[in-house]
């Protein structure tokens, strides 16, 4: 198949319109048998669920051409289930695990001429969405639904090398207590806008939210997970019914044990504690693991032992381990990697 003619090593992280998208309805009760289309416009009633109430969840993957040439998306089964249990959350109808598979497949293969070549580093993104399609005025879920999954190739995240993060301890919170701190709906994000922005403003690069309840404990960013690792060794990741349960962390910390022998533990993690880890890295399907340098906490720095200019050593091993299962450059666990062709 021939590829498209795009600079994948200079892509950055944005909107790029592909050929094919998958689309089913919800109505009366049931999901239609959805279908691929080269439409890229959704048409909405102005008073859809959706856009008044904010009901929509979605999830975000991605494909890759591994070192011998196939195209393989990295343990959907696991979107698959976290977007059911998103969409019970906001009371949404389910959309069947196996089908949010198949559609993605469908959608990859339709798209594979966007697909970056092995080696580029740029992948291409999945973004498998769902929302309230029909009038909602008084609040209420809404009774028609539809479900989408689009792509979009994106470019190498560390391009130009690794730049270990600047973090800082925010006064906003990302989520309550027995909130939906845990599910991937767009309310998190709309949410978390200002304190990025204000972040930015600053000149820091995300934002370290704790607990809302006792603003004593370790959450996580906007986007990603955090893992560390202590002086002597140990992967630690913070644990809490408010992080949403990120797939790459839960990897990693599969890999930290089972390919790498390192004790890897998920517990409560005091911010009184986080002076004492060796390193820090934020996880997520989009960079993996982003190295953080330093952690701003009100004018206090916290500054890791790796420093400015590298990945800790430990965060590079997992890296490297995790990349290397997903490219086929390393035996992956069994199911982890989906080959769609
Ligand atoms: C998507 C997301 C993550 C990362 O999850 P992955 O499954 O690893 O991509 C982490 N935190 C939040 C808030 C997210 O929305």
């Amino acid at each position: 198949m021939e590829k498209k003619n795009i600079d994948w090593s200079n892509l950055g992280f944005g909107y790029v319109k592909t050929d094919y998208r998958f689309v089913s309805d919800f109505k009366d009760g049931k999901w239609d048998e959805g279908k691929l289309t080269e439409d890229d416009k959704v048409v909405i009633n102005e008073c859809a669920g959706v856009l008044q109430y904010a009901q929509t969840v979605f999830e975000g993957m991605k494909a890759y051409t591994t070192q011998d040439g196939r195209i393989v998306t990295f343990r959907p089964d696991l979107n698959a289930s976290r977007m059911a249990d998103s969409a019970r959350r906001l009371e949404m109808p389910v959309f069947p695990e196996e089908r949010f598979i198949d559609a993605v497949v469908q959608t990859v293969k339709a798209n594979a001429a966007y697909v970056p070549p092995y080696g580029s580093g740029a992948t291409l993104y999945i973004r498998p969405y769902m929302f309230g399609s029909n009038p909602v005025i008084g609040v209420k879920p809404a009774d028609e639904y539809q479900f989408r999954v689009f792509t979009t190739p994106v470019g190498p995240y560390f391009k130009g090398g690794v730049k270990p993060l600047t973090i800082r301890v925010s006064d906003f919170d990302r989520a309550a207590p027995h909130g939906t701190g845990h599910i991937k709906a767009g309310l998190n994000y709309a949410m978390s806008l200002h304190a990025i922005v204000d972040a930015h403003n600053q000149g820091f690069d995300e934002n370290m939210y704790l607990d809302a309840g006792t603003r004593t404990k370790v959450e996580e960013t906007g986007g990603a997970n955090f893992l560390f690792v202590t002086k002597d060794g140990k992967v630690v990741t913070p644990k809490s019914d408010s992080i949403l349960p990120s797939i790459t962390r839960r990897s990693l910390m599969y890999v930290a044990k089972e390919y790498l022998g390192l004790e890897a533990e998920e517990r409560e993690v005091y911010f009184d504690e986080v002076k004492d880890f060796a390193e820090c890295g934020l996880c997520g399907t989009a960079a993996v693991i982003s190295p953080v340098g330093k952690i701003i906490d009100h004018g206090k720095e916290i500054c890791f032992p790796s420093g400015m200019n590298t990945m800790g050593p430990v965060t590079q091993k997992l890296y490297d381990t995790l990349t290397g299962i997903q490219m086929g450059r390393l035996e992956a666990p069994e199911g982890w990697l989906k080959i769609i062709e």
